[in-house]
This record gives C-alpha cells, sequence and structure tokens, in this order.
C-alpha cells in the first residue's frame, strides 16, 4: 500500500485552499475528487461575493474567518491576476418596520469587528442607484465580487507548485483509523488504497455522510448534514445595478439578492429550499416569487424579465426553523482521531473564508505556522 503524508478529499475551493496549504508548509498532499474537474459543486454555485462579515454572531467562526477571510482575498487576488472587484453592497429596507433591524445590523458588524457600514437615508442610496427603492439603506464598502473558477485554479496552481498531486474521478470510499495512520479505499477506474497520516475531509456536501464512513470515528461526533438550496434567476441584458443590493436577511439565507458578475451581468438568488436529495434543477414555478421579492426593492423589473438560472445548495448542520449552525473544523480534540479534520457546515461565507479556514486546518493538524516567503502570500 502506498504511503503518503497528507490526503485531502474534495476539489472545491475549501479542499483547494487546504492542499495549497499543506503544500506551501512542506506537506506531501494529494487531493481526491470525485468528480473530474475542480469546483463542480457548491464552489461554483454560489453568488460569487466576497463577503464583509456583517451578519454573524460575535465570536463565530463564521464572523471571524470572514472578516480575516475578505483582506487576504483581496491581497491574494490582486497578487494572483484572480478576477474580482471591490464593488460594495447596499442593504436595503423596504418598510418601516425593517429600517430598525437595519440598525440592529449594523450594531452587530460593529461587534464583530466591521466598523466600516454607513448608514444612509433612502435619498442618498436612490441617488446612487436610480432603479432602486427603499427606505434606508446600509452601505457596505468593502463588500466585493470575485471570479471563484480563477481563485480555486490558483490554490490549485499554488498546491501544485508546492508539490501537491491531484486525482480526479478518485472517490474516498471509505476510510479505517489505524495505529499507523489512517488507510484510505479509494474506487474510480482505477481503486486503490493509501495509508495517510493525514486526512482532511473537505467533502463539502458529502462531509457528513464521508465522515460516517471513517471506521475508529465515533459516530456520535458526526452532526447531521440539511441540504437547503438557493435557486438564482438570470437577467438578460446588463445590469439596471452597479453595487451588489440585499434585502433584510431572512432566515436560512441573505434574502433574494442582486448579485452581478464581472462581465456586468447580473442575477437574482438565492432563494431558500429545504431539500432531501442533491438535485441543481431550477423550477420555473418559482419564477412568480422571485418576481414579488425583486419589485420590493425593483419596482419597474419588467414582466417576463427573469429566467431560470442555476441553484446551488447549503450544506447546513441545523434543520429548518433552527438557529443558523457555525462552520465545524473538526480536529483531533474534538473527536480523538489523529491526523483527521472534519470539515462540516462550510457554507456562505466560505469561499471569503477559505484561507482563514485552511489556516485552522493546519493548526488542528499539529503544523507550525508558515514562515518567511511561504507565508507571504
Ligand atoms: C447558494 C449559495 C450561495 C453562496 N454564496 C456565497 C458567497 O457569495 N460568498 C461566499 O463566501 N460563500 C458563498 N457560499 C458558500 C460557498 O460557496 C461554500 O462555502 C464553498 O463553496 C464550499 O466549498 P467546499 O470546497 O467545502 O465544497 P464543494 O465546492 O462542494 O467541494 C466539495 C468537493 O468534494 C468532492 N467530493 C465529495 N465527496 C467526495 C468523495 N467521497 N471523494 C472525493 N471527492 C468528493 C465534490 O465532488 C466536490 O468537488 C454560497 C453557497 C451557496 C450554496
Amino acid at each position: 500500500m502506498e504511503t503518503v503524508e497528507a490526503v485531502v478529499v474534495g476539489a472545491g475551493v475549501i479542499g483547494l485552499a487546504v492542499a495549497r496549504r499543506l503544500a506551501l508548509g512542506g506537506v506531501e498532499t494529494i487531493v481526491l475528487e470525485k468528480e473530474g474537474a475542480i469546483g463542480t459543486e457548491t464552489s461554483s454555485r454560489n453568488s460569487e461575493v466576497i463577503h464583509a462579515g456583517i451578519y454573524y454572531p460575535k465570536g463565530s467562526l463564521k464572523a471571524r474567518c470572514c472578516i480575516a477571510g475578505k483582506w487576504w482575498l483581496y491581497r491574494y487576488c490582486a497578487a494572483k491576476g484572480v478576477p474580482h472587484r471591490r464593488c460594495g453592497k447596499l442593504i436595503v429596507a423596504t418598510s418601516e418596520t425593517q429600517n430598525a433591524t437595519l440598525d440592529k445590523i449594523k450594531a452587530n458588524a460593529e461587534a464583530i469587528g466591521m466598523p466600516d457600514l454607513e448608514r444612509w437615508p433612502a435619498e442618498r442610496a436612490m441617488a446612487l442607484e436610480p432603479e432602486l427603492f427603499c427606505t434606508g439603506a446600509l452601505w457596505s464598502p468593502t463588500t466585493g465580487i470575485v471570479d471563484s473558477h480563477a481563485l480555486m485554479l490558483a490554490y490549485l496552481g499554488d498546491a501544485e507548485e508546492h508539490g501537491a498531486m491531484i486525482a480526479f474521478k478518485a472517490p474516498l470510499e471509505r476510510a479505517r483509523v489505524r495505529e499507523d495512520g489512517i488507510e484510505l479505499e479509494v474506487g474510480g477506474a482505477e481503486p486503490m488504497r493509501l495509508l495517510a497520516r493525514y486526512l482532511v475531509n473537505a467533502a463539502g456536501l458529502h462531509a457528513p455522510e464521508l465522515a460516517r464512513r471513517i471506521e475508529g470515528l465515533d459516530p456520535a461526533r458526526v452532526p447531521c448534514g440539511y441540504l437547503c438550496k438557493g435557486n438564482y434567476y438570470t437577467l438578460s441584458g446588463r445590469s439596471p445595478f452597479s453595487r451588489l443590493i440585499y434585502p433584510v436577511p431572512e432566515q436560512a439565507g441573505l434574502g433574494v439578492h442582486v448579485t452581478i458578475d464581472l462581465a456586468g451581468q447580473c442575477r437574482f438568488g438565492p432563494d431558500v429550499e429545504w431539500v432531501e436529495r442533491i438535485d441543481y434543477d431550477v423550477d420555473p414555478k418559482r419564477a412568480e416569487r422571485f418576481y414579488a421579492e425583486v419589485r420590493k426593492y425593483w419596482p419597474d423589473l419588467p414582466d417576463g424579465a427573469l429566467e431560470p438560472g442555476y441553484a446551488g445548495i447549503r450544506p447546513k448542520l441545523a434543520p429548518p426553523g433552527a438557529p443558523a449552525a457555525d462552520f465545524l473544523v473538526q480536529g483531533p480534540r474534538a473527536h480523538g482521531v489523529p491526523g483527521l479534520v472534519n470539515l462540516l457546515g462550510i457554507e456562505s461565507p466560505g469561499l471569503t473564508a477559505s484561507w482563514p479556514l485552511a489556516e485552522l486546518v493546519a493548526a488542528e493538524l499539529g503544523l507550525p505556522p508558515l514562515e518567511g516567503e511561504a507565508a507571504d502570500i
């Protein structure tokens, strides 16, 4: 059986960020990906927003990793030529009662270390974005957009440059904890067995189920995963807005917002649809609800302008109706298995938080901090 120092399962943005971190630290790393390409699941089915770190509870991993990740991501994208834009975002109230919620959002952002949100009167926001209707707004100058695929390619490039390898069509079927490491059974066209010192489960939506297939890990330590789909509708033609527009958030999501991409196209979403299985079809019947939601802040949205776009699925750790759960970076201190880290519930803002999450994985594995050139971007 071949031995390898580290195996990362999943070539989404998180697995690739982890592989990059391990390789930069001199750890021999293989990424196993069940599909034939990087980023075919959640990492390419999201809003591609660099979140500022506004809504998350004080002390949560989401808050800490989002804010640290945002600043690092802007530097990294600039250094590596990853397309991105700090376009800013307006969070808009569309009724007088929602104005009070804006104040609460601002207070929370300040409490978690994001002091730069500005409270704007409706007139100022509507002057900036003439198609917009609102009764009040918050301006977030540090929110931006990023080309998520280019980001993943940059992470992969760094990892490969430092010796990491990636195997496609190589699903990890199961694993077994041994005295001398973790034995992995890899399926696909060329099945193999590997013995790894470190195993990082970054399998996204599949991570809880995969963790349950690790013999020697107490299944009671693995939380249930829930699937919360978010559908997007696209608008033909150029975006009527130059900045991101978000309504006051709803439970389980941030509300049907306007996301613009780097080509100036715009899409609306994601909505909230709890599902039992992974299915990325967008039901055209959901359009009616989208028109109603979007017209709250863009009253002139023409009939027939929206087309079903794409969908992504949030890997949730809390069931419908329950308060949102935090990211779970579950290492040996939590489950007692040396060398194993499970990344669970890495929903939004996972893209923004990818670098701090990779650093947390390294810390859970007891690896030293990066030094010198490797610590620079
Ligand atoms: C609708 C939506 C909108 C979002 N918007 C934003 C946003 O604007 N900004 C932001 O910061 N975050 C956003 N997020 C969150 C962000 O997209 C995710 O946190 C991030 O993409 C998760 O990446 P991942 O690598 O954990 O998962 P994935 O991208 O799903 O990658 C997991 C990989 O593991 C592979 N895999 C699974 N099982 C196995 C196995 N057994 N063997 C081998 N490979 C396996 C899969 O094929 C997949 O490639 C959003 C998420 C959703 C759903």
